[in-house]
């Protein structure tokens, strides 16, 4: 805008002093118009003068030069006159003088040359007479009057011009004066606004640039701009940070997502740590329950293995046992009192179900009646395998989310342990016992003497043997066949163990043949118990497949281990043979003290 105004004033100024100039270069015209006017009006005027006196002077002189003179001066005051009309041309009233001055020239002139050629022609009284006439000197009166008029007319312009010009200097003077300090004052306002208008949107913007190096990432230049230039700049400016913004934008929430799977993949590998710990953990408890030879060991190992596994939790477990089918605790930890006595299966409902049972507050679930109504807060898992019951896994606690997948391995890890002790324990008692009467076997029944050889000679206790067999036993096989016969042999062993002691230990030797271990009794105190025996199976009536096989007898041979002895037991089997054989020998039905310990005990 102000740039328009500065150029039409400009174009004003400009406009005004070419007009001014022009107006100037008029006027000086005029005023040299006015000169020439003049000069040439005086020129005729003199021109005339000049021929008058020099016509004079030819009439008084009559010398020939003066007529020369006189003939030039004529034709340059009519040039000039003639001349005179020609300026005035412009100026009617002063032309109609100019042609009155030419016409008073002309007929001043005429009696001039008149004059001239009668003194030429040696008529000097005529020339003499002709100049004297007044007509001449009223003819230059009026020349000079009509010159005279038309100088004071011309000067008069010429002032009235002159005037002119002066006014068109002051007039130019004026606009250089105004016109100057006006376009300097307009030049410097637009400096002004310009570096105004530059300043405002470069703050503008330079502002919200500190912004955004110091963080401010949201920073938009917002302000009017007043330029195009700009506007675009800050626009191109406020796109790019834009586009910043959403850059950093991602590049933190792509963070934030890598923070985050970072913290899931340390939180998995924590899980996976743990798991790890749990089940190099269940794997040693697993081969520890393997190696467990009785059932005492497998409870220690769960009462250790388990409370590390799932800490702070008290628990017991319950094995099934089949024959009574009843939940028997074999171990319990962490505090807890449990019923030996045990319990049915349906007395539980995680047995009931096959699955998970727990109550983690009262009245969320039915309460087992195993556990008893007081109990608010407890779980139950199930051990099976094969569709079989192997026991239960009883927790007074609450077993939590991170707690579960423990809770899963150690339950499947006890009942493959369970279900493997107790095919061990079958197999075991495979190789000791006798499979006829369940009694243990010779093999056993040797191993068993030697360890009791090794601690009667440590604690220096007494250690007797009883060899027994049955009396005529080859009848029964010939009799009723050899099912009767083996009917029997389990009767006599029945017996046999229900009348020893608890520690002693009764073995089928082979055959109808049997030996009893009884550490800590000598041979005397132990004769008085096999008689007992002796006249128990004496009175049994053995039946087999609804008959009567009637009765028998068996023959029995004690001794009493001596220092002197063998210590792999051999001579102390010898010695109760011996007594046995005697017993036979003296007509069977009865007990024979080894000859030794009858010496002792007489
Ligand atoms: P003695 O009073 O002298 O001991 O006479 P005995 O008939 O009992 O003695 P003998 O050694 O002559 O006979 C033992 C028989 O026992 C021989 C064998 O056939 C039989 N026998 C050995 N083991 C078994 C068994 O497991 N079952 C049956 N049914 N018979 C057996
Ligand atoms: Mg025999
Ligand atoms: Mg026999």
């Amino acid at each position: 805008m102000l740039c328009g105004i500065l150029c039409v004033v400009m174009v004003l100024l400009a406009g005004l002093l070419l007009d001014g100039s022009a107006q100037m270069r008029g006027s000086l015209g005029w005023v040299t118009h006015s000169s020439q006017v003049l000069k040439t009006a005086n020129r005729t005027l003199g021109h005339l003068q000049e021929a008058e006196s020099g016509q004079r002077g030819y009439v008084l002189t009559r010398n020939p030069e003066f007529a020369e003179t006189v003939a030039a001066e004529i034709a340059a005051a009519k040039h000039d006159a003639a001349a005179l009309v020609k300026l005035t041309a412009d100026n009617p009233p002063q032309n109609e003088r100019a042609q009155q001055v030419r016409a008073l020239v002309t007929e001043r002139a005429a009696s001039l040359e008149k004059s001239a050629a009668m003194t030429r022609a040696g008529d000097f009284a005529g020339a003499q007479a002709s100049t004297a006439t007044g007509r001449g000197r009223y003819l230059m009166l009026m020349v000079e009057a009509r010159v005279g008029d038309l100088l004071a007319e011309e000067r008069s312009l010429s002032v009235e011009r002159m005037g002119a010009v002066e006014r068109r200097l002051n007039y130019i003077r004026w606009l250089v004066l105004l016109g100057t300090p006006l376009t300097v004052a307009i030049i410097v306002i637009m400096g002004v606004a310009l570096i105004r208008g530059i300043r405002r949107p470069v703050e503008a913007m330079m502002t919200v640039m500190g912004k955004l190096g110091a963080g401010d990432r949201s920073a938009r230049i917002d302000v009017e701009m007043r330029s195009s230039e700009f506007e675009r700049l800050a626009g191109g400016y406020n796109e790019m940070a834009r586009e910043l913004e959403a850059a950093v934008a991602d590049q933190v929430d792509s963070e934030g997502r890598l923070k985050i799977a970072n913290q899931e993949l340390s939180a998995n590998a924590q899980v996976l740590r743990e798991r790890g710990e749990v089940i190099e953990l269940l794997g040693g408890m697993a081969h520890r329950m393997q190696a467990a030879r009785t059932d005492e060991e497998l409870a220690s190992i769960i009462r250790v293995f388990v409370p590390r596994v799932l800490p702070d939790i008290p628990g017991a477990l319950y094995a099934h046992n089949n024959s009574r089918n009843l939940l028997v605790p074999i171990a319990a930890w962490g505090g807890l009192e449990v019923e030996q006595a045990g319990f049915a299966p349906d007395q539980c409902w995680a047995l009931r179900r096959g699955q998970s049972h727990y109550v983690t507050e009262q009245g969320s679930d039915i309460v087992c009646a195993h556990v008893g109504a007081e109990a608010d807060h407890y779980h139950c898992e199930p051990l099976l395998a094969g569709g079989e019951v192997i026991g239960v896994l009883y927790l007074r606690g609450v077993v939590g989310a991170e707690n579960r997948f423990r809770l899963t391995v150690l339950t499947e890890n006890i009942a493959s342990a369970l279900v493997n002790h107790r095919l061990q324990r079958g197999l075991r008692e495979q190789t000791i016992r006798d499979p006829l009467t369940s009694l243990f076997n010779r093999r056993y029944m040797e191993e068993t003497l030697a360890l009791e050889i090794a601690r009667a000679t440590r604690t220096g206790s007494p250690l007797s043997l009883v060899m027994c067999d049955v009396d005529h036993f080859k009848r029964f096989n010939d009799e009723f066949g050899h099912e009767a016969g083996d009917a029997v042999l389990q009767a006599v062993a029945t017996e046999m163990r229900s009348r020893f002691r608890d520690g002693d230990v009764v073995c089928r030797f082979g055959g109808e043949e049997f030996t009893i271990i009884a550490p800590g009794t000598s041979a005397v105190v132990l004769a008085d118990r096999v008689e007992i025996v002796r006249q128990a199976i004496s009175e049994l009536m053995v039946n087999q497949g609804g008959r009567t096989l009637g009765s028998t007898t068996m023959s029995f041979g004690v001794a009493t281990w001596e220092e002197s002895m063998e210590r792999d037991g051999s001579t102390l089997i010898k010695a109760a043979d011996a007594a046995l054989y005697r017993a036979k020998r003296e007509g069977r039905n009865r007990v024979v003290l080894d000859a030794r310990a009858e010496a002792l005990s007489a």
